[in-house]
């Protein structure tokens, strides 16, 4: 195995935007595709789980062993942006501000949401993150996988892929996110292009606790509601557990203010649950990702 991106019994929490992780047994970060296949065979033939992130800003990791290989994408960056077609081909890691503001200079229209979420491309697609009614699947062309049972690498057509709010079939199947092409539209008018991908990353900071460590929204919301309001009319707006904390600017996020551990955030999560279903009657379901917990992923 190649000892430049590979690593035994590493501390993920710096790899989580909340700041909180246990150790991995072991733990890579390849730089390209061939990279991650022989770490996902690698992983295989000695039977050890493989575990995949991003940038971690959807992940509540436990402070605990985490036995086998988890591969983080984020140096997989490349990114080929042909302006006059419109077609992108970027690698599961690349970060989404990064691929925003490239759209944008490029006069490429239809990313400019993306700029305020902090997550990959290949993060992006699994969750189906967005907001509003936009999210990359509205501009995928197919998704480069690999299978972590077959290390068989294969092209997925998007009409082949189901999307739904925050779900992607990438929750329920063995394929791992290689790269993703997509599509936007060329000959975009570029100052108007860059200002309101500026202006939407100014809404998002001036909205949400952005700059201080969270993982976005906790829960989905349910139909027909919002979850950060039922937290709110709960009063449970700054409410705290240990260092974990509901942030006073937005309800539905958790905010780590340097202390807290896995443990107080799982917590948390699990208070806000059991009152809001005592009081509302509705289950919040977790929009974040969690490794090393018992909680049905
Ligand atoms: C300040 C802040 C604001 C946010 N705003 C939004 C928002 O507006 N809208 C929104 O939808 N989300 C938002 N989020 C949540 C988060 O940024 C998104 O869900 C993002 O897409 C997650 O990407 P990631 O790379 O960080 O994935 P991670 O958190 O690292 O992983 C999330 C899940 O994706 C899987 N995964 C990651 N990469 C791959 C891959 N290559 N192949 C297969 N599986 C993979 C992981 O196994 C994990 O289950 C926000 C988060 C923060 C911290």
């Amino acid at each position: 195995m190649n000892k430049n991106i590979f690593a035994e019994n590493f501390n993920l929490s710096s790899y989580t935007t909340i700041k909180v992780g246990g150790v991995a047994e072991y733990f890579a970060e390849p730089r390209n595709t061939d990279e991650f296949a022989s770490l996902i065979k690698w992983a295989n033939l000695k039977k050890q789980r493989c575990q995949i992130i991003g940038a971690g800003s959807n992940l509540l990791i436990n402070n605990i062993f985490i036995k086998g290989l988890v591969i983080c994408t984020k140096k997989m960056k490349t990114l080929i942006i042909e302006p006059h077609t419109g077609m992108v081909e970027a690698a599961a890691g690349v970060m989404l501000p990064t691929l925003s503001n490239s759209l944008a200079k490029n006069r490429l229209q239809g990313g400019e949401w993306a700029v305020g979420i902090p997550g990959t491309v290949g993060g992006a697609i699994y969750m189906n993150a967005g907001t509003g009614n936009l999210s990359l699947a509205k501009n995928l062309v197919s998704v480069k996988v690999i299978n972590n049972k077959t290390h068989k690498e294969i092209e997925i057509e998007k009409k082949d892929i189901d999307f739904e709010y925050r779900f992607s079939s990438f929750q329920s199947n063995d394929l791992v996110i290689i790269s993703a092409k997509l599509y936007f539209e060329p000959n975009g008018n570029l100052e108007k292009l860059i200002q309101t991908t500026k202006n939407n990353l100014k809404l998002k900071t001036e909205t949400q606790p952005y700059h201080l460590p969270s993982f976005g929204s906790v829960f989905k919301n349910p139909e027909n509601n919002y979850a950060a309001k039922l937290i709110d009319d709960m009063g449970l707006k700054g409410f705290k557990i240990g260092g974990a904390e509901i942030s006073t600017m937005h309800s539905n996020f958790i905010i780590n203010n340097s202390s807290a551990s896995s443990k107080d955030i799982y917590e948390l999560i699990t208070v806000i649950q059991e009152k809001i279903l005592q009081n509302k009657g509705i289950y919040l379901q977790p929009e974040v990702r969690m490794i090393g917990f018992d909680y049905p992923n």
